[in-house]
């Protein structure tokens, strides 16, 4: 990875970031209440008394949001805490009816863990995670409806999240986005969290600070809260490290506080002073006894996880010949990994991939249709490429029977075998052409004879040309080789 420096009068500063990362954690029910988590219904629709803290009302912990968090934790290579905590976390806020938010503190479900991020020069790097627990969202606030009166939306409240922080270690702009990527990556392949960042099932709170390359220690960092995309993650951390880097050079300083990034501008501006975790006043939550985990109950979930995409990447490198940019391109997406085995199983899966990357992924952005809508099926695809392995077809053959399969969703034996598109691999059809051109173009050939040899191509086209594209290229050059050299 190209290094990421700053530079001001002559010296170097670099980026020192960590990301928090709320994920939404799939599960029918929310994580205290049995209200349902569904999307898009009516506002306080999914809404029970434990949700809106009615007096005397009593949480009940939803052991699926822990089995949840517990797979994820084995996903990102972290300790699980066989023993922890849930606490108040004391704040008021209309979107939170308890006055308290339920969270975990001294004691989270997981503990250290680490993430290999892919960068774009083709390395990886290590992301430490720091801890991940588990606690309850708060509820929404509307504030455009009515120019003076604000709403609420409390179907969020009481959601299972998992908190996600990760050590300081992004040193640019781009590991973030790397992990973040990887991070969305993993959790739907486990299927624990949707990832929809835009949707803000996955939100991610970037915390920036610089230093003097070769200083020792932070210096003060601000935290840009809330940012919903990949894309604007990157831009915040880097203009927020600018603008760290403009108070400096100005000989002046700063405190930590939070910020929010405004796309619109790629800046970020002041929200509010950082709260300190004192001000909360956190305490065991008396409500909920410590969450004790057995070794059979970790041992069985370790059991059912899935193959995740590092592991995936490294069996298609190895085993199935695919560099290792195509694989990491194959293995982010789940269904794309689907796909691909689907449609290589029995074939050439280089050649899958080739077709994958190139003119399928072509053909789904020109329609704008993603790969589980895709008109080509993986069964289809991998009897194209097949045929291609077989003779049967020309590589350029294949390009229009794609074209076909990708307007009607057909079987590519099917049309090459109603339009004739079979390859000619029979010699002495070829040669009977081969024969007819040179016979026909004596200028060409003396040309050629004399020393143009870049002739040649033009006789390739001439035979391709008579033959529909049939011919098959190979004998075709071999053919005209043997009759125009001797
Ligand atoms: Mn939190």
């Amino acid at each position: 990875m190209a290094e990421y420096i700053l530079e001001s009068n002559g010296e170097k500063w670099e980026i020192i970031c960590g990301l928090e990362i709320h994920c939404q954690i799939i599960s029918k029910s929310k994580i205290f209440s049995g209200a349902s988590t569904e999307f898009g219904v009516d506002a306080n629709e999914n809404v029970s008394f434990v949700d809106v803290a009615m007096p005397g009302m009593l949480p009940v912990l939803n052991m699926e949001c822990v089995k949840q968090a517990v797979k994820t934790g084995l996903g990102l290579n972290a300790k699980i805490n066989k023993f922890s905590q849930f606490s108040r976390k004391n704040y008021f806020y209309a979107d939170l009816p308890q006055g308290y938010q339920i969270t975990q503190e001294k004691h989270p479900l997981i503990g250290e863990g680490h993430v290999s991020i892919d960068l774009s020069d083709g390395t990886t790097k290590e992301i430490g995670i720091e801890r991940i627990h588990i606690e309850q969202d708060t509820g929404k606030s509307i504030h455009d409806i009515d120019p003076k009166k604000s709403f609420i939306d409390y179907n969020r409240a009481g959601v299972g999240l998992m908190e996600l922080v990760t050590k300081p270690d992004f040193r640019s702009p781009d590991e973030a986005g790397a992990f973040l990527r990887k991070l969305r990556s993993i959790v739907r392949y486990l299927g624990t969290c949707d990832g929809n960042m835009d949707e803000g099932s996955m939100r991610c709170d970037a915390s920036v600070s610089i230093r003097k390359v070769g200083e020792t220690g932070f210096r003060p960092r601000c935290e840009i809260k809330n940012v919903n995309s990949v894309k604007f993650a990157m831009q915040a951390i880097e203009a927020e490290a600018k603008r760290q880097l403009e108070i400096y050079e100005k000989g002046e300083s700063f405190e930590q506080e939070s910020r929010q990034f405004d796309p619109t501008t790629c800046t970020t501006k002041y929200m509010r002073k950082k709260e300190y975790a004192h001000e909360y006043r956190q305490f065991p939550e008396p409500d909920l006894p410590p969450l004790v985990l057995t070794d059979e109950f970790i041992e069985e979930i370790k059991s059912q996880l899935v193959e995740l995409p590092d592991e995936k990447k490294r069996r298609y490198i190895s085993q199935m010949g695919l560099t290792a940019y195509d694989a990491m391109v194959i293995c982010e997406n789940k269904e794309v990994a689907e796909f691909f085995e689907e449609a290589s199983d029995g074939h050439d899966a280089k050649k899958v991939a080739n077709w994958l990357m190139g003119d399928f992924f072509a053909m789904l952005n020109k329609k704008g249709v993603d790969i589980n809508n895709s008109p080509v099926s993986a069964k289809n695809l991998g009897k194209l490429v097949e045929l291609i392995s077989k003779d049967i077809i020309s590589g350029k053959i294949a390009k229009d029977v794609f074209e076909i399969m990708s307007e009607t969703g057909g079987d590519p034996e099917v049309i090459v075998e109603e339009k004739g598109l079979k390859q000619v691999t029979d010699t002495s059809a070829i040669e009977a052409i081969v024969d007819e051109i040179i016979a026909n173009n004596p200028d060409n050939v003396a040309s050629y004879k004399a020393g143009k040899n870049n002739l040649l191509g033009w006789f390739v086209g001439q035979v391709m040309k008579q033959s529909q594209g049939k011919a098959n290229p190979g004998v075709v050059n071999k053919l005209l080789r043997d009759k125009l050299d001797n």
